[in-house]
């Protein structure tokens, strides 16, 4: 650390970006990593443990089992290779990503991003081919309503922690959709149908694909970045969201 940000630390004492308690020793080193988030706050986060859905990633949630396809994967499997998502989508985390997406608190980007980075770092460590990170995108109308895109700012990390390329263009949302939070399962499907294109599908071929977003619920909009994306050329798609609901 050098003099100028331990005086800024001095100035301005780092807070957890979720509770701004005051970040002491206490702040989460993960694997040397220092993210804005405190002890409590890193503990309270549930993970989206076994037993899950070996292709989507869904959790089944307690009760305990092997892991098995769920029926949506059973009854046809989806665009993606894999998807993963290391925490469920509830408590203070779900919080946390609300108020990044809502209340513009993109400071905690700063807290979740590295999380999110360590986790796919851990899953996709050393990928026979070198990854390319790509958020899933807003549509531009969305965009300028929020001044960002949360995707965005979590895949920088990602990109960064994995040392992969980084790519936030050549994949587009080119219809506006509905909000896919009130929407049953078959909605979601029909909702993002044909809302996503590839803009110059030239670099793509033959590359595997990493995808990120913040929440996921059915996994339909994953699946239909990745359906679009295999139909440009690309090879193997993940997808990677920081929380998914357990249930839907
Ligand atoms: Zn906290
Ligand atoms: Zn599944």
């Amino acid at each position: 650390m050098n003099l100028l940000s331990r005086l800024m630390d001095l100035i301005y004492p780092p807070r957890c970006g979720v509770c701004h308690a005051f970040l002491r020793e206490d702040g989460v080193n993960h694997e040397g990593r220092e993210m804005d988030l405190c002890g409590p706050c890193f503990s309270s986060f549930v993970e989206a443990a076994s037993p899950l859905c070996p292709f989507c990633g869904r959790p089944f949630g307690s009760g305990g089992g092997e892991d098995h396809a769920c029926e949506d994967c059973l009854a046809a499997r989806p665009s993606f290779d894999i998807a993963r998502a290391p925490y469920i989508y509830e408590g203070l985390l779900m919080t946390a990503i609300h108020e990044l997406k809502y209340a513009r608190k993109t400071h905690l980007a700063r807290s979740l991003g590295p999380l999110l980075a360590s986790y796919a770092a851990r899953w996709l460590g050393n990928p026979a081919d070198k990854l390319l990170v790509m958020p899933v995108p807003l549509h531009p109308r969305k965009l300028r309503q929020r001044g960002f895109n949360q995707s965005l700012l979590l895949a920088r990390h990602v990109a960064s922690r994995l040392e992969a390329d980084l790519d936030y263009l050549s994949l587009r949302r080119t219809r506006f959709t509905q909000p896919q939070t009130r929407l049953t399962s078959d909605e979601r499907k029909k909702n993002v149908r044909r809302a996503f294109g590839v803009v110059e599908p030239t670099g793509l071929k033959g590359r595997a694909v990493l995808l990120i977003d913040d929440v996921a619920t059915t996994g339909s909009t994953l699946n239909e970045c990745a359906r679009v994306l295999k139909k440009a050329g690309v090879k193997e798609v993940y997808g990677l969201v920081l929380a998914r609901t357990a249930t839907h």
